[in-house]
């Protein structure tokens, strides 16, 4: 099929990830990203002209030779950098997927609502959602993107009732106060298509590769939370995992 030759840049291509969406599961980290999160772990994938080109049959290939390790409840992720910078090639590869009974999901910032991008939502099974902060200002300080515009998105995927995870960087001094995880709360309450929210502990693994890169991380002396503290707020917010 002409689609399945479509190319994209891809950073790189993960076969037994288990942390991004349900069960054991490829990861697809795409190429390019429009944001400048503060607290992002992946600098190298910010660059839309870097990583290696790749076609939608090279992956299915791939993703068939982990197929037997995803399960019952394991499939596909796409992740990035942002995905939704390359819509096109992942609604040809998602579609595909569909129609080999392999579950999608595409983890994405939200930052782009077009029929492009509306296209490939009606082949994606998850949606993991990256809400960064609460707070409007916040939400353009840390990540470059208006959080109307995640609200936006979210709200579209209600309207689709497609199945969502709200994905929560608990970074401390940035957004770790009661005031946003009761607003982050509320956030899960007025959607319906929200089936939970993760709450992902901030973590400073990726200062090598920005020393490495040249560029400097804003977050360089912000502390890792420690796990009771986690822990102390999953019970305080039970609607946080
Ligand atoms: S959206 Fe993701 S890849 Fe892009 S800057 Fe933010 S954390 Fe990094």
């Amino acid at each position: 099929m002409l689609t399945h030759s479509l190319t994209a840049r891809i950073h790189s291509f993960q076969s037994l990830g288990t942390v991004d969406g349900p069960g054991v599961r490829a990861v697809i980290f795409m190429q390019g990203c429009p944001l400048r999160c503060v607290c992002c772990h992946n600098p190298d994938t910010w660059d839309p002209k870097g990583g290696t080109p790749v076609t939608v049959d090279e992956l299915l290939g791939r993703i068939e030779r982990c197929r037997k390790y995803f399960g019952k409840h394991g499939g596909v992720t796409v992740s990035g950098g942002e995905p939704l910078l390359q819509a096109e090639f992942i609604t040809a590869l998602f579609t595909a997927l569909r129609a080999r009974g392999i579950h999608t999901a595409l983890d994405t910032s939200g930052c782009i609502l077009n029929d492009t991008t509306k296209a490939l939502l009606r082949v994606t099974d998850l949606v993991l959602l990256d809400y960064k902060y609460t707070n409007a200002e916040d939400y353009r300080r840390y990540t470059g993107m208006e959080q109307a515009t995640a609200d936006r998105f979210l709200s579209y995927l209600q309207e689709q009732n497609i199945p969502t995870w709200l994905r929560y960087v608990y970074i401390p001094t940035l957004n770790d106060n009661d005031t946003s995880l009761t607003r982050l709360c509320a956030v899960k309450d007025a959607h319906r298509c929200v089936e939970k929210v993760e709450l992902l502990p901030f973590r400073r693994l990726c200062i090598e590769k920005y020393d490495r890169m040249g560029i400097p991380f804003p977050l360089r002396d912000t502390p890792e939370p420690p796990p009771a503290e986690i822990d102390a707020l999953k019970q305080k917010f039970p609607q946080l995992q």
